[in-house]
């Protein structure tokens, strides 16, 4: 039977319920238990698509096209495994169903409520993930603050779960314990008053994870598990790291998932293996070499919004040995006069995703100046467009070359949208969405840095390389070196004559583990690697 374990938070946001949980379920996993991780955010919007990335960071993809919450790409980097749209639910689908199903005249004529309804669409929803024996364990991670007014159905349903499940199932609550430096100690009061709102409604947690910039004395922890009702054993310290991937370690020295499983009465299997994850721990925090990279983009103030690729750059690192350091380059800052300058030290530049004309000179400027002088690019998504944009008005002559997002009267539509949108109208989950087939030219940069010739990426945009162009850019030098076989579209573009100049429609930043890092990422990162050592771009 499937073993359920919630997830809450007391105090502040922002204390990585996430990275707690993604850590447990790296331990469960590495005890070889299947798991999976599921959060639920109490907003009203269906999904995070149609939210603005300074309002809620990046947008993450699954396979499946569903667009969720950033915190699901931590559990797929964690875990080497694909999440889905059951892994990331909102109070706006919540609902959404709830409703869908009273206009079907589901609900007999009954008055529609939030308890039963709403709460039993919540519980529906933890336990599809539940069904047919897929995992061992279901982690769901309830988002916001313990007291949000917007958590409570949550809380109710996970009260309820509780009730029903029994010993399957426990609770987790992340809280905080400050420092006050002018009294020189840290205090439990918060947390006390934290779990006494759990308790108010009706939940006692089992298991108290407690973030603290300075180790939690015995006499604290014991303070805490009197107050709390918990063991002193299932007071968890969680110390500030010095990145997110020393998490699983300092959890497995608290022996949190040793507690969990003895909670849940199942068997500790064998100690956890994790070999390969110390492995990328060691190259991680041992680099031979340091390179710079640019990521040029809109966000650059908010490192959230491209928190996929600020991770895929650190999984990179550690497989070259080598530290990256990525120096956040803003678009709309940069133009002909100054990209030279701009640019200095860099040893190569991405230019990143991204949606609207904000930002978009400085993108092409900046990937005219890599062209020209042989710095390592990357190209991800809009900055694959820019490429493309870039080459046909400086190389193809075709002056005035635009993408109709940007333009929609250009004379060169070099990118134009798919005909599929051109009938769409809703903003919501309608873009080209989640894992498409890509088929990669042999003898092609593409399919030596991959070692395949065939390969999946997940997509999410609206507007395409246009292929009435294809044949001149061939001729000219820029390949399209990866086709998706159902439709002929293009999705990899790149330069002959360029030590690395490669650009993809689709984000392979949302399919780079620690496990499995992604090989475009990898390759341009050593890329980079031998034009720093080259010296140029001082
Ligand atoms: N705005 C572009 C499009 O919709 C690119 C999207 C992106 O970079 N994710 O096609």
């Amino acid at each position: 039977m499937t073993k359920y374990i919630f997830v809450t938070g007391g105090v502040t946001s922002s204390l990585g319920k996430g990275i707690i949980s993604a850590s447990l379920a790296k331990l469960l996993q590495a005890r070889g238990y299947r798991v999976t991780i599921q959060k639920f955010d109490p907003y009203i919007n269906i999904d995070p698509g149609t939210l603005n990335p300074y309002e809620h960071g990046e947008c993450y993809v699954t396979e499946d096209g569903a667009e969720t919450d950033l915190d699901l790409g931590h559990y797929e980097r964690f875990l080497n495994v694909p999440t889905s749209q059951a892994n990331n639910i909102t109070t706006g689908r919540i609902y959404q169903n709830v409703i869908n199903k009273e206009r079907e005249g589901a609900y007999l004529g009954k008055t529609v409520q939030v308890i039963p309804h709403i709460t039993d669409e919540i519980k529906r929803n933890v336990r599809i993930l539940g069904q047919d024996n897929k995992y061992d364990i279901v982690i769901t991670e309830l988002g916001g603050t313990v007291g949000d007014i917007e958590s409570l159905p949550y809380i109710e349903a996970v009260r309820q779960l509780r009730w029903e499940l029994g010993s399957s199932s426990l609770v987790i609550h992340l809280t905080l314990i400050p420092f006050l430096a002018a009294a020189g100690e840290l205090k439990t009061k918060p947390t006390q008053h934290s779990v006494k709102m759990l308790l108010e409604y009706g939940i006692q947690p089992d298991i108290l994870v407690c973030r603290t910039e300075h180790h939690l004395s015995v006499d604290i922890r014991k303070k805490i598990a009197l107050f709390c009702n918990v063991n002193i054993n299932a007071v968890i310290e969680s110390i500030d790291a010095s990145t997110i991937y020393d998490v699983p370690l300092l959890m497995l020295k608290e022996q949190l998932d040793h507690i969990v499983l003895g909670k849940l009465k199942l068997p500790h299997k064998n100690e956890p293996d994790l070999e390969s994850w110390k492995d990328f721990l060691g190259r991680l925090k041992n680099p031979t070499a340091e390179v710079t990279i640019g990521l040029v983009g809109k966000y650059v103030e908010l490192p959230d919004a491209y928190k996929s690729i600020i991770e895929s750059f650190i999984h990179a690192g550690a497989k070259n040995e080598c530290k990256v350091i990525v120096r956040c380059v803003h678009s709309e800052s940069i133009n002909a006069e100054n990209v030279a300058d701009r640019f200095k030290g860099l040893h190569g530049v991405l230019v990143a995703p991204g949606f609207g004309s904000r930002g978009i000179d400085g993108k092409i400027e900046a990937i005219q100046y890599v062209r020209e002088n042989n710095v390592p690019f990357f190209g991800i998504c809009l900055g694959m467009q820019c490429a493309v944009i870039e080459y046909g008005r400086n190389v193809l002559g075709l002056i005035d070359a635009h993408s109709t997002e940007i333009n929609e009267e250009t004379p060169n539509p070099v990118i134009s949208m798919m005909e599929e949108q051109k009938k769409i109208k809703n903003k919501g989950g309608t873009m080209r969405l989640g894992s498409y087939t890509c088929d990669l030219k042999k003898g092609t940069k593409a399919a030596a840095i991959y070692g395949k010739l065939q390969i999946t990426e997940r997509h999410r945009h609206r507007y395409e390389f246009n292929n009435d162009y294809l044949e001149q850019y061939e001729k000219s030098g820029m390949v399209a070196s990866g086709i998706n076989p159902d439709n002929n579209l293009v999705e990899i573009i790149e330069l002959k004559n360029h030590p690395f100049f490669v650009a993809g429609q689709f984000h392979p930043e949302l399919k780079s583990t620690v496990d499995n890092p992604h090989p475009l990422f990898v390759n341009f990162v050593a890329a980079s690697l031998s034009h720093s050592k080259k010296g140029l771009n001082k």
